[in-house]
């Protein structure tokens, strides 16, 4: 996926000018937030399973050549072949690679963000192979020719009219005339018709959410079971895997899906947790003749080495994406690459650098929401606060706000002149402000005032309000 983080503002704007956009976010946000509330009020202590998944995470990222090795040994000796790639560019071609030796011309593939990051349905269509994504979200995104908008629900943007008129023009050429209007409809649908994809695929491709260590196994979350028929029905089975997936061993899985599923979709679990370990043996009934594992580094390893190692611990369930007001109001499209919202503003220009994705870290209002919901605690303000001081540094970012910025240090620096000023600057915006109760127009605030009215300052500073009310109880 070419990324388009660089014209995240032109991006943003589209997307509040979207009122059909605008509807979905809000109906799928008041949904996500409202089952994972309900699923964590079942569990007698939520917190004490965050700090537990925050912990197993932060130890395996100490630890991390050491479980990788083990988690290699354990994979090859069941009979598993893996693959180190150190960037997107090497996981295609070895991707790619084990398609043309199986002369293979279709593949299914599973939900797998890190596929996204890498590209893998380009290079495979470049090579002549045929990708086809199975997961419901994922097919309907391949349908319109766009990509995911969210982590969990990637075609959270979509009304369903908008799906109607997509499978109403794409099914023709398999026979489905009947114009469909209930879900259940459009689902069997499309089930009927990936049911034949999955019997002829010569290559299934997943990602994983964790890779056990302790035993070589590939667990793969969905609920739609379309990751198991990737996985076993064909003869070859490539998982995708960023080096992060890790864990020391299945106890930690278990801990890490009872937070996955509520903190996702707010689901106790999913409907399908699958455990893969190696190809087929002699006594199995099914499951691939070869299964290759892709590990994939793509600036993994510097982002360990870096202040923001804590990003590292991400399971992907999506939770901060739902909470953000930002993300609530311009979708996932509108961040220009794979990975939105408040993870995506941290990873994104982590993995491509600030100068493709620099406005990332600065849309947002540091409200912290992100962080109270992450199951695995990463504080993803500080990260962006990190990346803002990165970019100050690098001398990146717009003249205008590194002006300002250096202005207000400042005044930062020298408190009674920090107060005096904000004093002064409410009092005259209240002045100003006093009739109408609002302002349409401020100087070097445009961002704020071009699609709402600032509203009339009390005409007193919160400090100073403070300081009143401290003295009235003193008197
Ligand atoms: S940063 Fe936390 S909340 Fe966001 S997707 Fe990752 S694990 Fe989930």
């Amino acid at each position: 996926m070419q990324p388009l983080s660089r014209q995240f503002k032109k991006n943003v704007a589209k997307s509040i000018a979207d009122k059909e956009l605008q509807k979905s976010l809000l109906t799928a946000k008041k949904c996500l937030v409202h089952n994972r509330l309900n699923a964590i009020k079942l569990v007698t202590d939520f917190e004490l399973l965050r700090e537990k998944g925050k912990q197993i995470k932060q130890h395996t990222l100490s630890h991390l050549d050491y479980y990788l090795e083990e988690f290699e040994k354990n994979f090859t000796a069941q009979g598993g072949q893996l693959h180190w790639a150190k960037d997107a560019s090497e996981a295609r071609k070895i991707i790619v690679d084990i398609c043309k030796h199986h002369d293979a011309k279709t593949v299914v593939k599973g939900k797998s963000m890190v596929g996204e990051e890498i590209g893998i349905n380009e290079a495979l269509e470049e090579a002549g192979v045929e990708p086809i994504e199975t997961d419901l979200g994922e097919y309907i995104v391949q349908l319109a020719n766009e990509a995911p908008s969210h982590i969990i629900v990637p075609c959270v943007h979509k009304t369903r009219q908008q799906i109607i008129d997509l499978f109403s023009k794409h099914h023709k050429k398999y026979g489905c005339d009947k114009k469909l209007t209930e879900v259940s409809e459009l689902v069997a649908e499309a089930r009927k018709i990936m049911r034949t994809k999955f019997l002829n695929a010569d290559v299934g491709i997943t990602g994983a959410n964790f890779l056990v260590a302790e035993t070589g196994s590939t667990v793969v979350v969905t609920n739609e079971g379309n990751g198991d028929l990737c996985s076993t029905l064909p003869k070859v089975h490539i998982v995708t895997a960023g080096l992060e997936k890790i864990v020391p061993g299945l106890d930690d899985v278990s801990l890490l899906v009872r937070l996955l599923g509520r903190s996702a979709t707010g689901q106790e679990i999913t409907a399908y947790t699958s455990f893969f370990t190696g190809p087929k043996r002699d006594v199995d009934l099914d499951g691939p003749e070869e299964m290759h594992m892709v590990l994939i580094d793509n600036g993994r390893t510097d982002l360990l080495n870096s202040e923001l190692n804590e990003m590292l611990r991400c399971i992907r369930c999506g939770a901060c994406l739902n909470h953000c007001p930002v993300y609530g109001s311009i979708g996932g499209h509108a961040y220009g690459w794979v990975y939105p919202g408040p993870m995506g503003a941290v990873l994104t220009p982590a993995i491509l650098g600030l100068e493709e994705a620099g406005d990332l870290p600065n849309a947002c209002t540091l409200n912290g929401r992100c962080e109270s919901v992450c199951p695995v605690k990463i504080p993803l303000p500080k990260l962006l606060r990190s990346l803002r001081v990165r970019q100050f540094k690098k001398n990146q970012g717009s003249k205008t706000s590194r002006f300002a910025l250096k202005i207000w240090a400042q005044f930062a620096k020298h408190p009674k002149a920090y107060h005096w000023a904000s004093n002064t600057g409410i009092y005259l915006l209240s002045l100003i402000t006093a009739r109408k109760g609002s302002i349409k127009f401020l100087p070097l605030a445009r961002g704020w005032t071009s699609s709402r009215n600032f509203p009339a300052p009390q005409g007193k500073t919160f400090q100073s309000l403070w300081l009143e009310q401290k003295e009235k109880k003193c008197e």
